[in-house]
């Protein structure tokens, strides 16, 4: 049979083409779409993806932290790129990199204009981030009146959009909830607009946003996992493409009588004859100790193969008793079966989890 011969995330960007055809489908003809690709875009590797994306016309980037933008740009990337969460130390390299930072706190808005000004700019681009709810990071509604009075005083940045993120969009359950940070979201920018007299973009929807609130698409959506593949219900996953899939290859086939143990603190003791084999993935990979001890499955020619015991650093054993199998057979970790989304439930955790603990030692491959 095939096999990658090592360890090997392989991203599909006709998958990746078709989740973002489908979810711009969603969308009224005009808005814009923002494409989240932190964190390596989630696992897949951010410079790719991002290229790839803004050919098909992704009109904005948003990335967590100021390095992971830098990295954006010196791949070439040419779209603007909001920072969401910059921290002060890292104004100067943004406005360097012509990052676009979120600004969420009168200090931290204070500190850029202050930053940008000092460099002779006007009207440098940035985004006002409010909470609504989620009550992580953002300006609170009671601030409007301060931060348009502070925007009038100083004119070396301008605000492109207003923003406001959902706490529990993909969660039928919290519909209400999420009506009501719709709602103040809109206060909010009307309040704004009264007050400053113009209207920046407003954009508050992440991927289950996208799908479940057609009515908060406002001026653009930010999408994350839904561009990876993953749509947080059934029904929605089902029309999206997985765009990675997580391979990896059989270094060595083992056979343990009964009695016998495995791997480190003996995790595993064979109540049968078993057959093992030990793949070079580890939880230096991503795949965690949470995995293990018979929890998680992945798949070896088509069968499934119990993680057993104890992950290793680099090193992870699987069952493979009874299946027909050889040293340098490919192993599936993760992709069409299991999904991400299966294998990350058998360790209680997400496809979000999942996917950006792939570290960057694990070879991307673009197909
Ligand atoms: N917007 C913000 C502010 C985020 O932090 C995230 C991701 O956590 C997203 C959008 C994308 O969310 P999703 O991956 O659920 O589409």
């Amino acid at each position: 049979m095939s096999t990658v011969g090592e360890t090997v995330f392989e991203v599909d960007l006709n998958a990746l083409r078709h989740n973002y055809e489908y979810l711009r489908s969603e969308l009224r003809p005009g808005t814009k779409f923002l494409a989240v690709v932190k964190a390596y875009a989630y696992g897949h590797g951010a410079p790719p993806i991002a290229l790839f994306l803004e050919k098909l016309g992704v009109d904005y980037f948003a990335v967590a932290y100021t390095g992971e933008g830098v990295e954006l740009r010196e791949a070439g990337v040419q779209a603007p790129i909001i920072v969401l969460h910059p921290q002060p130390v890292h104004f100067e390299e943004i406005i360097a990199h012509r990052l676009e930072p979120s600004l969420y706190s009168e200090e931290v808005l204070q500190r850029f204009a202050v930053t940008a000004g000092n460099g002779g700019l006007r009207e440098y681009p940035v985004h006002l981030k409010f909470n609504t709810g989620l009550n992580r990071l953002g300006f609170d509604a009671g601030d409007v009146d301060k931060v348009v009075s502070f925007l009038e005083q100083h004119q070396a940045v301008k605000p492109v959009s207003l923003f406001s993120h959902l706490a529990a969009s993909e969660d039928p359950e919290e519909r209400d909830f999420s009506r009501v940070q719709i709602s103040a979201f809109k206060q909010i920018a009307d309040r704004f607009e009264h007050l400053a007299g113009f209207r920046p973009l407003l954009h508050q929807c992440n991927t289950s946003g996208i799908l479940c609130y057609p009515e908060a698409h406002f001026d653009m959506v930010r999408s994350g996992i839904g561009l990876y593949g993953y749509g947080n219900d059934a029904i929605h996953s089902a029309r999206l493409r997985p765009i990675g899939t997580l391979k990896s290859v059989i270094s060595q086939l083992h056979r343990l009588e009964k009695g016998e143990s495995l791997g480190y603190n003996r995790g595993f003791i064979a109540e049968r004859p078993t057959i093992t084999a030990t793949l070079p993935l580890g939880h230096a990979d991503g795949i965690g100790r949470p995995y293990g001890k018979g929890k998680s499955h992945v798949s070896v020619n088509g069968q499934p193969a119990r993680i057993l015991g104890n992950v290793c650093m680099d090193m992870l054993m699987i069952d493979v008793t009874g299946i027909d199998c050889s040293e340098g057979d490919e192993v599936i970790i993760f992709g069409k079966d299991p999904s991400a989304e299966e294998l990350a439930a058998t360790a209680g955790t997400i496809s979000y989890e999942l996917v950006t603990a792939i570290s960057r030692r694990v070879k991307r491959s673009y197909k």
